[in-house]
């Protein structure tokens, strides 16, 4: 018997399930989706390079059409919503944006694909024209199309996040003076402070104006409804142009109606086949559900791209009778600010706490070739390593060209478990053009691996987070105590002395 797929949203998680399956189960499988957009699998990943000019045409951003999507057998119904899921009954109700027509297709698979709704301020004037967020290719477009007819000189980004910093960089290469306003202490929040420090003034030195720590309170517009300024507690920032990047959170307003489970951040819950918990015939994938992140071991909303396909990828083997798994994340993530590059994977020192561990942290500055190579760079990578274990926590890397990609190394190390000792000895690539002899991460690697002995030994200083002790000393791992102190020694001579005499 055919089995009956209704997909809803049809971006990276949604068609990335429904072109699994149908590639694994062919005719076994009926697949319907529905897009309310008027695109499928498109990259909003590259809007701030299209929109900066890396990328030149819409087009190219689309990884797959709604026509070649039909051709391999999906029917796929574009700008059409699905308004209400009846889990009892095996039934969507959909609404074609296009005909003004409502009616209903029944299931006996769903797939949840809906993506996240970004974050937009509820304050007068947030709608006014010449205010653009970026979330989808028409949003882009509809900015694109502002830059070229209203001609701004100034725009203000709000939100110093990775979309707003990259969308910073892309506002600066149209020649417009640029603000970027964060309510909070630092931009990239994703980063620790001392490194989101080196963001800052590379923003700066581009000629970014950071305002951090400043809270937006309204939009001023003029008589014909376009943006004149962004009105903060620091007082009025005159804006012809307003990119707003504050963040999303889960699209999950019709998963929650349908009575499905969310987790505390709004996000839907699901076992590692991606099946929403304690519903066999639906599973979820993408910006609307949680994933668990495999350091922490608590759940989190992680929007990318990157997770989204491989969900989807995921849920199509699960559909298709086939057997995969998603066992959750560690936390990496990439960007750029102009020739900035910036890095992160697992606990930031304030997550390493949250969760509960005892870390060290270590800094190193390297570069990103050798030394003497012609066009060497700078770059820092931070590394964080559990006090009383040495295993790997997190890193964070800022630096110039070639040095974002190297998180991978540390994402692996830390997919594995293993120890900041243990990846001192990896076997890393080395030639002058490509890193010093010893990779930064290396550096780094042993660097922490010294932290962890010495902290072992109690010679360490307390600091923030517990990462430095002058506590008794604590053994390197579980079950290896470290040697008893002087005293503790003599008395120990002292023991064996009486018991040969
Ligand atoms: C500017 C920008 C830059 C980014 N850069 C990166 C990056 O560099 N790296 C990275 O990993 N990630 C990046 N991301 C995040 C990445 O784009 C998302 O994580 C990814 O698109 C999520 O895929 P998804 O399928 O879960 O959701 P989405 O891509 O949001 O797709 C969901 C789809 O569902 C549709 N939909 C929603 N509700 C309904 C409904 N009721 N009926 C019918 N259709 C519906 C929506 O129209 C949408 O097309 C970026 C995002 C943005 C906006």
């Amino acid at each position: 018997m055919t089995e009956r797929i209704v997909v809803i949203g049809a971006d990276a998680a949604g068609m990335s399930a429904a072109a699994q399956a149908k590639r694994i189960a062919g005719d076994a499988v009926e697949i319907v989706a529905f897009e309310r957009g008027g695109q499928s699998s498109y990259s909003a990943c590259g809007i701030p390079y299209w929109v900066a000019g890396d990328v030149d045409e819409l087009e190219r951003l689309i990884a797959r059409s709604p026509d070649a999507h039909r051709r391999n057998g999906i029917d796929l119904r574009m700008r059409t919503e699905v308004t209400e899921i009846d889990l009892a009954a095996g039934r969507v109700t959909v609404h074609d944006l296009a005909a003004g027509r409502t009616y209903s297709e029944g299931f006996d698979s769903l797939v949840i694909a809906t993506g996240a709704v970004p974050v937009r301020p509820p304050l007068p004037g947030a709608d006014a024209d010449g205010v653009f967020g970026v979330q989808t290719l028409d949003d882009g477009a509809a900015l694109l199309a502002d830059l070229d007819h209203a001609k701004p000189r100034r725009a203000v980004v709000v939100g110093g996040g990775y979309i707003g910093v990259e969308m910073a960089e892309a506002m600066v290469r149209h020649g417009l003076a640029v603000t970027v306003v964060d309510q909070s202490a630092q931009p990239m929040s994703t980063l620790d402070p001392d490194m989101a420090a080196a963001v800052h003034r590379a923003m700066e030195g581009i000629g970014i104006d950071v305002r951090t720590g400043t809270a937006v309170t309204g939009f001023e517009t003029g008589a014909d409804r376009r943006i004149r300024a962004v009105l903060t507690a620091g007082g009025p920032i005159p804006a012809d142009v307003v990119v707003l990047g504050l963040g999303v959170r889960p699209n999950t307003a019709l998963a929650r109606e349908a009575g499905l489970p969310l987790g505390d951040h709004g996000g839907l819950r699901t076992n590692v086949q991606m099946q929403v918990l304690g519903h066999d015939q639906v599973w979820a994938g993408g910006d609307c559900t949680e994933v668990l992140n495999l350091v922490s071991g608590q759940h989190q909303h992680v929007p990318l791209g990157t997770h989204a396909n491989k969900h989807g990828r995921v849920i199509g083997h699960n559909l298709a009778g086939s057997y995969a798994t998603f066992p959750g994340v560690v936390g990496t993530a990439v960007s750029k600010v102009c020739h900035l590059e910036i890095a992160r994977t697992g606990l930031r020192e304030r997550d390493a706490t949250r969760a509960g561990f005892g870390y060290v942290t270590v800094t190193v500055q390297s570069t990103t070739k050798a030394g003497y190579f012609p066009g060497t760079q700078q770059m820092t990578v931070k590394m964080i390593a559990e006090r009383l274990t040495g295993r790997l926590l997190g890193v964070q890397i800022v630096g110039y060209e070639g040095s974002a990609k190297r998180i991978d190394t540390a994402a692996t190390a830390l997919w594995n478990r293993m120890t900041v000792e243990d990846m001192t000895a990896l076997d890393l690539g080395y030639a002058p053009p490509f890193a010093p002899v010893w990779d930064p991460i290396l550096v780094a690697a042993r660097q922490a691996a010294a932290a962890v002995r010495r902290a072992g030994t109690g010679r360490l200083l307390s600091g923030p987070g517990g990462y430095r002790t002058r506590g008794p000393a604590r053994p390197l791992c579980p079950g290896h105590e470290p040697p008893p102190k002087h005293g503790a020694r003599a008395t120990l001579r002292r023991t064996i002395r009486r018991w040969r005499r």
